[in-house]
């Protein structure tokens, strides 16, 4: 056999191997970097057979493997993998298509054009949005902001492109004070600094009347409002169809930052905690959560095409741009692999009923853990549980901070520590296809043997 096909056999083997192991292996990984990189060994000499190379992978790597793929991973907001879209995931790395330009790779991004168009269908937002596909939530969140800035800046007549920020109106950004962090780091990138924090409800969600007054304080600065669909602690929403009127009213740019929780609006039964927000400019999720397509793959969405490709477009004179515009026209980066591509698998595998009842499941399970972990004595639900978040004290902090080190310990489940409201918490996100109610069950018996 050629040297290729003995180190796909044994990725194939290995890859087998490694998920048909899930259900049973303790999810925290049980080697450290360090030993990981012991047993990797050095630079050698010279070069190896690649399927020697494969089995290094397996042997040494393996043990310091996360079963973050597994059901009974709960930790910050990640997927797994719909079998389709790792399949189709394994076919992007043999094709190797660089997916940024039509002309050159026109079945990847055929894929992609198929994947945005059945995205904007699913999600409710109107088909002539342009979307973009970079790395995760954080460049989604990185290109609409960028689109945004150009765009409020643009209508207060100072075009970014040419001038450059220094000596521009500014721009003020406004954000709910329990917006995700990325946000942040995001408008540091972009040059904007610090946004102003605008008050929350006891729910994470932004207060209106906070954003209207805050609004009509303003200085006619240009302004950007960022609202948000699933708060990291509590799962709650904006109140966007509140919320969006009085920014608009104001003049303001909206973009809504639903990394996980966008796709509520997929789903009839939830669909309602996203009411009102079809009337936003701009919208960030995530591939790799919610609809559970390999990492790396986040969504930006914005409703003028035009403005989001004059701020990510680029000309080059050997590049053959089309018309219809480019994969890479609405994305940061310009050689790009084709994401679109596993996309398109989860949404064909899944289809339009599949989607909305993956997120359903995700919430019904949420429910479960709601239901269950506030039956262990001395545990409060600290959230409303209205979408996959569940975010419950143990009593004291310290009680709190002993009980996800036991779970750790424990090894059946991975659960996240976190501060909410100067409070610890435990943190169960539910992102996982491959979810059962079996695996569940376990977890919350899990939870009681580490409060006992
Ligand atoms: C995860 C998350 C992000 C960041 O997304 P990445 O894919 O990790 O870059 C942004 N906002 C929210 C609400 C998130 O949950």
């Amino acid at each position: 056999m050629s040297e290729l096909h003995d180190a796909l056999d044994t990725a194939h083997r290995l890859a087998v191997e490694w998920l048909d192991s899930l259900p049973e292996r303790d999810v925290p990984p049980q080697a450290s970097a360090s030993e990981v990189m012991a047993a990797l060994g050095e630079l050698p000499d010279g070069p190896r057979p690649a399927s020697e190379v494969v089995q290094l992978l397996g042997t040494a790597a393996g043990p310091g493997l996360t079963a973050i793929p597994g059901g009974r991973w709960y930790g910050m907001v990640m997927g797994g993998t719909v079998p389709a879209a790792l399949a189709a995931d394994w076919l992007v790395s043999a094709w190797d298509q660089n997916s940024a330009l039509r002309a050159v790779t026109p079945a990847t991004v055929a894929l992609e054009d198929l994947a945005d168009r059945w995205l904007l269908d699913l999600l409710g937002l109107p088909p002539q949005c342009g979307v973009g596909m970079p790395t995760g939530g954080t460049m989604a969140n990185f290109t609409c902001l960028v689109t945004a800035r150009d765009a409020v800046l643009r209508a207060a007549g100072w075009d970014v492109r040419e001038r450059g920020l220094t000596d521009s109106p500014g721009v003020r950004v406004l954000v709910g004070a329990e917006r995700h962090d990325s946000v942040d780091k995001v408008l540091r990138l972009m040059g904007l600094g610090a946004p102003e924090a605008v008050a929350a409800d006891e729910q994470g969600r932004i207060r209106v009347d906070a954003l209207a007054d805050a609004l009509a304080h303003g200085t006619g600065t240009p302004t950007v409002v960022v609202l948000q669909a699933g708060n990291v602690h509590s799962g709650c929403f904006d109140d966007f169809a509140a919320a969006i009127p009085v920014a608009h009213a104001a003049g303001a740019w909206v973009h809504i930052d639903g990394a996980f929780g966008l796709f509520a609006a997929a789903s009839p039964r939830l669909r309602h905690l996203t009411a009102g927000y079809e009337a936003a400019d701009s919208w960030a999720t995530d591939a790799h959560k919610t609809l559970n397509v390999p990492y790396d793959c986040g969504i930006a969405i914005v409703r003028d095409v035009a403005a989001l490709r004059g701020s990510m477009g680029m000309h080059g004179d050997y590049l053959i741009q089309d018309e219809a515009g480019e994969p890479f026209d609405r994305v940061p980066e310009m050689s790009r692999r084709a994401r679109g591509t596993t996309v398109w698998a989860a949404l064909a595998s899944l289809g339009r009923s599949g989607v909305a009842e993956l997120v359903e499941r995700f919430c019904r399970h949420a429910g479960m853990f709601a239901g269950g972990l506030a039956r262990i004595p001395g545990v409060e639900v600290l959230n409303d549980v209205v979408f996959t978040q569940v975010c419950a004290s143990f009593g004291s902090d310290e009680r709190t901070r002993q009980v996800v080190e036991r779970m750790l310990a424990d090894g059946t489940a991975w659960t996240t520590g976190s501060r909410w409201h100067d409070r610890a918490v435990l943190r169960v996100a539910l992102c996982n296809w491959s979810t059962t109610d079996a695996d569940v069950r376990a977890t919350l018996e899990a939870l009681q043997r580490a409060a006992a």
